[in-house]
């Protein structure tokens, strides 16, 4: 706030003549279409949503830094896992399926998107708040999120819907038993797991590769919210996650998280008993334990949601040099996705806005396009003889890649290794995992989601899928459904 008096102008920075009045012929009208700064006013007015994201439009997020405190040279060259290395990013939590602006509280995985300016580029991370995903190939991930959103006709949530696309997608059950956990509805944002959930590639120095899975452990401990709490919440303060986390930090209350990486050799995942490629699957570990890298915080809140939340722009195509990609289908599938959507939702040049900005040099070819305002000089084309940049793997490194060797093209499941089964993991969940209470919340949380609208032939089926998890778990689902 300041005492000094402004005035108002138009967006091309003229001095208004009226914060209250069109411009009319006598005080009873007519308006005048000369009225350039009233049009301005309700042609802007018109034009302020840019398209809202598919999946993940309900979102909050903060700024921060990630710090290495541990050294993994031994696993990667990539600059920002350098010991001691600082780095700012950008964090963003989300729902899924809900649009901008339904309530924080509701049962829905939750996105943990990450945005690490390095000195060689943006590192982008769309991780979730699970290891894993409802389907492991980009193929049916359209149809997923079709059956979790509204339904065509009447624009209602219909989980009836649901449970008809999960029953007959075997490969969802391990992350919807999570889902209907106490993990699906997290007390706050600060007080939960971040995973990559995908399978990363990592090359050191010497050109030794590891897969490596990313797990981002809340230093607050993991807590919940109740399916009466979250329903409480949804009604009395829908921007509930948004807020604590925006508190927490104006509060001096930074949230932190531990980041560990699992480590596979690039050799082991041949024949590695479950295909660790699988999103529906994690990495037990038992078979790879967690290693220490670094510590992620937030500490500053946005200061204009729109510029720096809803137009931050994140990428899992995005990886700096001694990081790539695995044989992970839905990660192959997002590579694409993800600059697909903002180039349509935010324009092809989201990456010059401020918050998607690198904060090391760019040196593209790219130039011109809507919104663009820093272009490259001439030249504009390689090769040139101008002095124009060139590429350097010879310095940073060439792509990171698996090998093909010999197979034929075709349109098929993965190959399976020798304990994958789409119920094993779950049922490892519900045993091993989980308490007798917390066993008690699972299933009454499944009793109460599909009391709401699941009907047969979908139902029978629904009592099925949770027997293949834990016959008793099935079996007590369905005298709860049959008993309400
Ligand atoms: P572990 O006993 O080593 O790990 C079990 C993990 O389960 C814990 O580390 C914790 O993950 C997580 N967990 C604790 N409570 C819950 C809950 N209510 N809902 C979901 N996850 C919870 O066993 P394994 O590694 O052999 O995995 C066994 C099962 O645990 C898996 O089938 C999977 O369902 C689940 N799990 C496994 C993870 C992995 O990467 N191996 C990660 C998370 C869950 P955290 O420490 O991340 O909080």
């Amino acid at each position: 706030m300041t005492d000094e008096v402004r005035p108002t102008t138009t967006d091309a920075g003229i001095p208004a003549a009226s914060d209250e009045f069109s411009l009319t012929v006598g005080p009873n009208g007519p308006a005048l279409l000369q009225d350039h700064y009233l049009i301005q006013k309700m042609a802007q007015f018109n034009r302020e949503r840019v398209p809202e994201r598919v999946v993940h439009a309900n979102g909050g997020g903060a700024h921060g830094f990630f710090q290495t405190t541990e050294d993994v040279t031994e696993l990667t060259r990539a600059d920002l896992f350098r010991p001691g290395e600082r780095t700012d990013m950008f964090a963003r939590f989300s729902t899924v399926a809900g649009e901008s602006g339904t309530p924080d509280t509701w049962r829905d995985p939750r996105g943990f998107a990450l945005k690490f300016y390095t000195r060689h580029g943006n590192y982008d991370m769309v991780g979730n708040n699970t290891p894993i995903f409802f389907v492991r190939d980009a193929q049916k991930f359209q149809d997923f999120i079709h059956s979790q959103k509204r339904r065509a006709d009447t624009h209602f949530r219909d989980h009836n819907m649901q449970w008809d696309f999960w029953t007959l997608s075997p490969e969802s059950a391990h992350m919807v038993t999570w889902l209907m956990g106490d993990r699906g509805i997290p007390r706050t944002w600060r007080q939960m797991n971040g995973y990559s959930s995908h399978t990363y590639l990592w090359e050191n120095a010497g050109g030794e590769r590891h897969w490596v899975k990313y797990h981002f452990k809340t230093d607050l401990g993991v807590a919940h919210l109740t399916q009466d709490e979250g329903d409480l919440l949804a009604g009395t303060d829908g921007d509930y996650h948004k807020r604590d986390l925006a508190n927490a930090i104006r509060k001096g209350e930074d949230p932190s998280w531990t980041l560990y990486v699992q480590a596979m050799p690039y050799e082991d995942a041949a024949d590695y008993r479950f295909n660790p490629f699988d999103l529906t699957k994690v990495w037990p570990h038992g078979d790879y334990p967690l290693i220490k890298v670094g510590r992620m915080v937030l500490d500053r809140n946005p200061d204009n949601y729109f510029a720096e939340v809803e137009q931050a722009a994140f990428e899992p195509a995005n990886m700096v040099p001694g990081i790539g990609p695995s044989p992970d289908k839905m990660l192959l599938g997002r590579l694409f996705s993800y600059p697909d959507t903002h180039r349509y939702r935010i324009g092809p040049n989201y990456q010059q806005l401020p918050v998607n900005k690198p904060r090391s040099e760019v040196n593209t070819y790219n130039r011109d396009g809507a919104m663009r305002y820093e272009n490259p000089g001439d030249p504009t084309y390689a090769p040139n003889s101008y002095g124009g940049p060139r590429a350097m793997p010879e310095i940073y490194g060439k792509d990171l890649a698996w090998y093909v060797e010999g197979d034929e093209i075709v349109r098929s499941a993965y190959q399976p290794h020798r304990e994958d089964n789409d119920f094993v993991q779950a049922n490892t969940q519900v045993n091993k995992v989980l308490d007798d209470a917390a066993r008690d919340r699972l299933v009454s949380n499944i009793v109460g989601h599909v009391s709401k609208g699941v009907e047969e032939p979908v139902l029978s089926r629904v009592f099925e899928y949770w027997r293949s998890v834990d016959k008793s778990i099935g079996d007590r689902v369905e005298q709860g459904v049959l008993r309400r």
